[in-house]
Order: C-alpha cells, then structure tokens, then sequence
C-alpha cells in the first residue's frame, strides 16, 4: 500500500521514455530483447520518445554494440559478480532501483521464464500494473495509451488492456511473436553506467548447481529448426523418430500438447497456446492434427511442413508443403535422405 501510494502521488507526465530489458544468459542475449526493441523503436516514435535498452549482468558490455544496431538511443548497464546468474532479488532490487531513478513510461520485457518471474516483482515493487504474456502491441488512439494485447479466457477472446493510471507501464511479451530488424552497426547512442546497490546479503537464494535440460528442447525458442511430434506417434517409444530426425537436421524437438497430456514428453516441450510460441526457418508437424491452439504456437514459423496420413488434417491448411503418409514410414525414409546429403 505505502508503494502504491507513493506511486499514485508520482506526476505521471515525469515518466518518459521506452524500456526493453535485454535478457541474457553468461553475457549472451536472447533474441527476444532484440524482438522487442525493433517493436519498442516503432512504439517510441509514435510516442515521440527516446528507446533504451536495459542491460543488467556480468561482463555485459559486450552487448551494447549490439543493442545500439538493434534499435536503443540509450542503454542503462549495471554490471557485477552479484548478476554472473539470473536471482531474483539482485536483478529485482537493481531494475527498481533503476525505474525509481529514471522514471521509463514503458517497459517491454520478454514473456520467458526470468522474465515472468521478474516483471510481476518489480510491477509490485514500484505499485504498478503489468499485462502477462502479450502478443501484439500498439498505440490506443484514444488516449495514446500503450494497447497491450493478450489471449484471455482460454484464448477465446483477445483482450486488450491499458494502463491509465500508473507508470510504467509494463508488459511481457512471448519470444517469437515480433521479428528482429536487421542490426544498423553505424548507429551508436549514451551508455549510462548506474552503480548496483545491490549487497550480497540481499540474495536469499543460493546457486547450488546447473542441470540442463535435454539440449534438443532448451533452445525451442530460439532454435532455426523444430521437428515436432504429435499423438499422432501413437506411442512413446515411436516419438525417437522425432529426436533422430531433429538431430540428423540440427534442429530441436517440440511436441503438441497431447504427447505432453499423455506423459511422453515434458511441459517444456510443449509448441503452442498454452505452451512455448516458436518461430524458426522450419518446422515439422508430425502426427499433429493443427488444433488452433498448437497453431497460435507455431504460425509465425517461416516454412511449415506436415506429415499427417489423413489429407482432411486442419495442418495443412497452414503448411507450405505437406506430406500426406504414415508418419513411421516417412520419417525414416527422410532421415535416410537427409543423412546422404
Ligand atoms: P490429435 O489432434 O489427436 O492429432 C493427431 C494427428 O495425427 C491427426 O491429425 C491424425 O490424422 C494424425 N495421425 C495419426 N496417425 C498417424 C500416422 N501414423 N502418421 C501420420 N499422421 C498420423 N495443444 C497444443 O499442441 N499446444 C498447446 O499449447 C495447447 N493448448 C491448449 C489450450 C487449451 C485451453 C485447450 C482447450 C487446448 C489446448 N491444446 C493445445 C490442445 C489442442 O486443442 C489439441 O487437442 C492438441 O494440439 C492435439 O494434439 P495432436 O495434434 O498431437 O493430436
């Protein structure tokens, strides 16, 4: 409440400017910072605002270059030991410490794991609200308002929320839903180094070890190739086609939320809706019927190739080229062609 107050009593007009936090893991951005500050540049014009990039980490002044061609006028960089991992309170502490300061108008943050663990906090922090899980932004031409839009209810409906009378205002956005703009490396801008306020004993949490998760599914988000299964393997044991055909490929293996449902594979394999949002260079459906709800997770794909042995199958709808056939009979006979190339 004391926050909320203190947040109400701010002049909304001293809040200025567009905010992407660029995450990144051991001094590597993810994609998705640089998504977002191609869609945060468009948001800031209509504004008639300056677009900074947020970098918090360890070493991370390797990035800024990189943030420059992206798209930011400005970068905010807090570097330290304290932030070699992502933790919850060190970046919590350092990004509200950041806002109290310089007072953004918008933050834009990535709808990833960190991201959906730290957005929330630092919303609560400085009492204002955030919309989770956006895909689409825009400007309300009412009130020149941002129009964060998100599925609700299912994802029967789109709702599209604004945030009148709080600042920043804040939002996640899923990975893969905005492209990123062609790097502009002559474009350069003011780095403005802020001190971590941070002490060790604000960390309550201690990293005792990494354990990674099969390498095939960590990078979906991020991979250029995803071989994707379906119920349509009929059973567990058939579903190491997909893993061969995605390794014979380099790609990542994803899985529809059936295979998920029936125990085959992990959650955090799951392509769609309720799961990770994708966009590589391919994707294989295979065995995958194409529900509206897989599809929201997979359509911004650049190629989509099916294989479905029922021609009816609402995929193909979607596919640049289909391969109507028996999943246990194509598959090997791809993996064979692939492997003499
Ligand atoms: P099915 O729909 O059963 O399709 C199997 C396909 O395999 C069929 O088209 C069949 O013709 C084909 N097939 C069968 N045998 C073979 C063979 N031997 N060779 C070739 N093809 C074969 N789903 C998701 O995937 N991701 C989500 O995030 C998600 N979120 C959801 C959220 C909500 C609120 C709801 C209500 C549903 C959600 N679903 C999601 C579920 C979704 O509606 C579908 O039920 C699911 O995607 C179906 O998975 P599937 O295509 O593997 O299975």
């Amino acid at each position: 409440r004391e926050v909320e107050e203190k947040n109400v009593s701010m002049n909304k007009d001293e809040f200025k400017g567009v905010w992407v936090y660029i995450e990144q893991v051991g001094g590597q951005a993810r994609n998705v910072g640089y998504e977002l500050l191609n869609e945060g540049r468009k948001l800031a014009d209509a504004m008639g605002q300056e677009l900074a990039g947020i970098l918090i980490g360890d070493n991370v002044d390797q990035l800024t270059k990189e943030v420059f061609a992206r798209g930011a006028d400005t970068i905010y960089l807090v570097e330290g030991k304290e932030f070699s991992h992502y933790s919850t309170d060190a970046y919590t502490i350092t990004l509200t410490d950041l806002i109290h300061t310089y007072k953004p108008a918008v933050i834009l943050m990535g709808a990833t794991n960190d991201g959906r663990d730290l957005g929330p906090r630092v919303a609560g922090r400085v009492g204002t609200g955030l919309t989770a899980d956006c895909t689409n932004l825009g400007i309300d031409p009412a009130t020149g308002l941002v129009a964060w839009t998100r599925p609700a209810f299912g994802g029967n409906i789109m709702a599209t929320i604004l945030c009148p009378d709080h600042r920043p205002q804040m939002g996640t956005i899923r990975p893969n839903v905005f492209k990123r703009s062609a790097p502009d490396y002559s474009r350069t801008g003011e780095i403005i180094r802020v001190d971590s306020k941070v002490k060790m004993t604000d960390i309550r949490t201690k990293l005792l070890e990494i354990i990674r998760e099969g390498v095939a599914s960590a990078n979906l988000e991020e991979a250029e190739i995803i071989v994707s299964g379906g119920r349509g393997l009929s059973k567990p044991e058939s579903f190491a086609l997909i893993e061969e055909l995605a390794e014979v490929l380099g790609g990542a293996v994803g899985a529809s939320r059936a295979v998920v449902d029936a125990g085959w594979k992990p959650a955090l394999y799951q392509v769609g809706q309720t799961g990770k949002t994708v966009g590589p260079k391919v994707y294989f459906a295979c065995g995958i019927s194409g529900a509206i709800q897989h599809v929201a997770g997979m359509s911004s794909s650049d190629i989509v190739i099916a294989i479905n042995k029922d021609p009816e199958a609402p995929i193909f709808k979607i596919a640049n080229y289909g391969i109507v056939g028996d999943v246990m009979e194509v598959i090997p006979a791809l993996i064979d062609e692939i492997k003499k190339v």
